[in-house]
């Protein structure tokens, strides 16, 4: 996929600027664990504010983004680059809401995590497994049959910052145009990004693992901490 080049706006500066007063306190929190009480309320207003901050450098683009619920081919991808919070709080939340789905869960996320690891192997090159990877057409296991996400509302920030500006259908890997859609991967900037690295290594769990399906399985069977 080509990469569309996207300015971040003056009027984004704002949200960005209440996104990084959020991440200061979530830092100086200083939480015992991202479930502890004032974490997870912070980080949902992040959440909201990031999509709002989305919206902005969009709309200020020349670009318009026909990403919308239901639509889900960037839901076959590798999710990577997630936080170990973020995935502490996801299995939190599918254990309180839907605590009978979670082992069939774990077990496609395990799935998922074996057969990128499998492919990481034959590669020999993360970024060449990502590619490969998306062509099995594999769904995140938190999308339901109708392509929606789960868990919409605490969806990690990596999935909420992809973007295509091209039609839905050249997302698909098997269509004949994918390579020339146009994406974008929205990330925070300086020292929001800064501050987020800070709060992730700061509640780092799991080692180097980024990939949502390395992650996820283990925040899932390991006990809740408060
Ligand atoms: S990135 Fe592509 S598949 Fe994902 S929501 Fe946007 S248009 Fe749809
Ligand atoms: S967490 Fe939700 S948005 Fe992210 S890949 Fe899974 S289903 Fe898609």
């Amino acid at each position: 996929m080509s990469r569309a080049p996207l300015e971040i706006p003056r009027g984004a500066l704002g949200l960005c600027a209440e996104i990084e007063a959020l991440l200061v306190e979530l830092v100086d929190l200083d939480a015992p664990s991202p479930l502890a009480a004032g974490f997870r309320s912070r980080w949902v207003r992040i959440l909201e504010l990031f999509d709002r901050y989305a919206g902005v450098v969009v709309g200020a683009s020349d670009y318009r983004t026909r990403c919308a619920r239901g639509c889900s081919a960037c839901c076959r991808h590798w999710i990577d680059d997630v936080c170990s919070f973020e995935a502490e709080l996801l299995a939190a939340h599918l254990r309180e809401r839907w605590p009978a789905e979670v082992p069939g869960w774990l077990a496609r996320f395990l799935e998922a995590r074996e057969e990128f690891a499998r492919l990481a192997d034959v590669a020999g090159s993360r970024e060449v497994a990502c590619q490969a990877f998306v062509r099995l057409g594999r769904a995140c296991p938190l999308l339901d049959a109708q392509g929606a996400c789960r868990v919409y509302a605490l969806r990690p920030l990596v999935c909420r910052g992809f973007l295509s500006f091209s039609e839905p259908s050249l997302c698909d890997p098997a269509h004949p145009g994918h390579a020339g859609a146009r994406t974008y991967l929205l990330d925070l900037e300086g020292p929001a990004h800064e501050l987020l690295d800070e709060l992730d290594l700061a509640h780092e769990r799991f080692g180097s693992a980024r990939g949502l399906a390395e992650l996820l399985p283990r925040a899932l069977a390991e006990p809740l901490r408060g």
